[in-house]
C-alpha cells in the first residue's frame, strides 16, 4: 500500500487505527486539534473486546495499560439502597478471554496510547476544517490554521460531533437522550470489598455508577433526566449532586465530597441516528463520527477499538481502499447498529419512574444467569481470523 492516509481525530479511536496501521505497516498521518495530549477526563471501562486489540497490537502495551487501571471481576446492578438487580461474577469472561473488563483513568489511557504511535506520524495542533476533492484518489484538507494537505483518503475519526460527517453526509442528526451526565476522580479508598466490582445503583430518575481505577482514585458518574442544555453553577455542583443523591447511601456522598470542584465534568448525552453508510469513495468514518452511541452499557470506546482492528485488517487486504471501506462497512454494521439500539433502550430502562422500575427489576432479576452470559461471550468476542499478523 503506497497511498496516504490522514487519520482525524487522536481520540481513543483514532490512536488505536494509528497503533493497527503502524503494526500493518501502511502509512498514514494523523492530524489532532488539541495542541498536546494531557491526562485529562474521568474514567473508563474497556471490556474484553477491547483489550483483546490492544493485546494484538502489542502485549506490553496491554500490559502497561493494565498496571495503570483496575480490573473489575464483578458487574453488579443494584437500586438505590444496594438491593441487587443483576449481579455478573466474571470469571467465565477471564476464563474465555484471559482478562475481565478493567478501569482506568481515560486520560491515563490515551496518553499510553500516544506514546506507542510512531510519533513522526502524528501532527498535534492540527484543526481539520473542510476537505475539497481535488480527483477520484485526491483529496485537499483545510485546517483551522490556514494550511493545506493532499491525501489519498480521510479516516474521520473525530468524535460525535464529526466535522467529516457533517461534512460526507450533511443530514445525519444528533438524537438527545433525555439525560444529562457528571462524572468525576474522587480521592477515596473503597471498601476493599468493593475494589473489584464495577456497580451501578439505579434509582427513580436517576443513576450512579462506581469503580476504583487505581490506588486511592475512584471514578464514578451521575446520571439524571433531564432537559438539553441546563444551566449548572460549575461551583455549585457538589453541593447540588450530594442533594440529588440524597436518598442513596453514604458512600455516593463521600465520593462526591471528595471530588475536587474542577475535576467534575458534564455532558449532554446523545447518540447519533444510525446512518445508510460509514464510508465514501475514499473517506470512511468509524467510532463516535460513524455511530455514537449513549454511555449505558459501555461500549462505544471498545466499539471505536473493534473498528480500528478490523479497518487496518481490511485495507491491509484489499487492493483498493474505497473497496477496505466497503468491507469494514459492511462487516461491522450489525454488530454496531445492535450496540447502539440496545445502549438507547438500556438508557431508557436504567432511568425511569417508579412504576416501571418494578417491573423492570421483577423482569431483570428473573433473566436467567446462562442468558446474560451468552450476550457478554458474544459481545467480547473479536474475529482475529480477519486479522494477518497473529
Ligand atoms: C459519560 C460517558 C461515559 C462513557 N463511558 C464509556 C466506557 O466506560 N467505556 C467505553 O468503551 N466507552 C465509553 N464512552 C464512550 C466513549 O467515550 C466514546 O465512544 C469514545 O471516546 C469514542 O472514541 P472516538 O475516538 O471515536 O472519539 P473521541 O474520543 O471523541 O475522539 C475524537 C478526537 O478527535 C479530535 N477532533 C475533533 N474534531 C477535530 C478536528 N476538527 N480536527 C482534528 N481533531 C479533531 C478530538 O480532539 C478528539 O481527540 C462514554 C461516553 C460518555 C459520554
Amino acid at each position: 500500500m503506497t497511498e496516504n492516509i490522514a487519520i482525524i481525530g487522536g481520540g481513543i479511536g483514532g490512536l488505536v487505527t494509528a497503533l493497527s496501521l503502524d503494526k500493518l505497516n501502511i502509512p498514514y498521518t494523523l492530524y489532532e486539534r488539541a495542541a498536546s495530549l494531557e491526562a485529562v477526563g474521568a474514567g473508563i471501562w474497556l471490556s474484553p473486546n477491547a483489550l483483546q486489540v490492544l493485546q494484538w497490537i502489542n502485549p506490553t502495551l496491554l500490559q502497561e495499560i493494565q498496571n495503570a487501571g483496575n480490573t473489575l471481576n464483578r458487574i453488579l446492578v443494584a437500586d438505590h439502597k444496594f438491593n441487587p438487580i443483576s449481579d455478573s461474577n466474571q470469571d467465565f469472561v477471564q476464563g474465555k478471554f484471559g482478562f475481565t473488563t478493567m478501569a482506568i483513568h481515560r486520560g491515563e489511557l490515551q496518553e499510553i496510547l500516544y506514546k506507542y504511535v510512531q510519533q513522526e506520524n502524528i501532527e498535534l495542533g492540527k484543526e481539520f476544517k473542510e476537505y475539497a476533492q481535488d480527483s477520484e484518489k485526491s483529496i485537499r484538507l483545510y485546517f483551522i490554521d490556514g494550511s493545506h494537505v493532499n491525501t489519498n483518503a480521510i479516516i474521520g475519526a473525530d468524535g460525535i460531533k464529526s466535522k467529516i460527517r457533517k461534512q460526507l453526509f450533511p443530514n445525519s442528526k444528533l438524537r438527545y437522550s433525555g439525560q444529562t451526565c457528571w462524572r468525576g476522580i474522587s480521592n477515596y479508598d473503597l471498601d476493599p470489598l468493593l475494589e473489584s466490582v464495577g456497580f451501578t445503583l439505579w434509582g427513580e430518575k436517576l443513576q450512579f455508577g462506581v469503580s476504583k481505577i487505581s490506588n486511592g482514585k475512584v471514578y464514578w458518574f451521575a446520571v439524571k433526566m433531564s432537559q438539553p442544555n441546563l444551566t449548572d453553577d460549575e461551583k455549585d455542583r457538589k453541593v447540588m449532586l450530594t442533594n440529588m443523591f440524597s436518598e442513596y447511601p453514604p458512600l455516593v456522598t463521600y465520593l462526591i465530597k471528595n471530588t475536587p470542584n474542577e475535576k467534575i465534568f458534564r455532558d449532554d448525552l446523545s447518540d447519533l441516528e444510525l446512518l445508510n453508510k460509514w464510508n465514501l469513495g475514499n473517506i470512511c468514518l468509524i467510532g463516535d463520527a460513524a455511530h455514537s452511541m449513549t454511555p449505558d452499557l459501555g461500549q462505544g470506546g471498545a466499539q471505536a477499538i473493534e473498528d480500528a482492528f478490523y479497518l487496518s485488517n481490511f485495507i491491509k487486504k484489499t487492493k483498493k481502499l474505497d473497496t477496505a471501506f466497503d468491507k469494514f462497512y459492511n462487516y461491522r454494521k450489525a454488530k454496531v447498529e445492535k450496540l447502539v439500539k440496545q445502549s438507547r433502550l438500556t438508557s431508557k430502562i436504567s432511568i425511569t419512574n417508579r412504576f416501571l422500575e418494578i417491573i423492570r427489576n421483577f423482569i431483570l432479576k428473573k433473566t436467567p444467569q446462562s442468558y446474560i452470559k451468552k450476550q457478554m461471550l458474544e459481545l467480547y468476542k473479536l474475529d482475529k481470523t480477519i486479522a494477518n499478523n497473529i
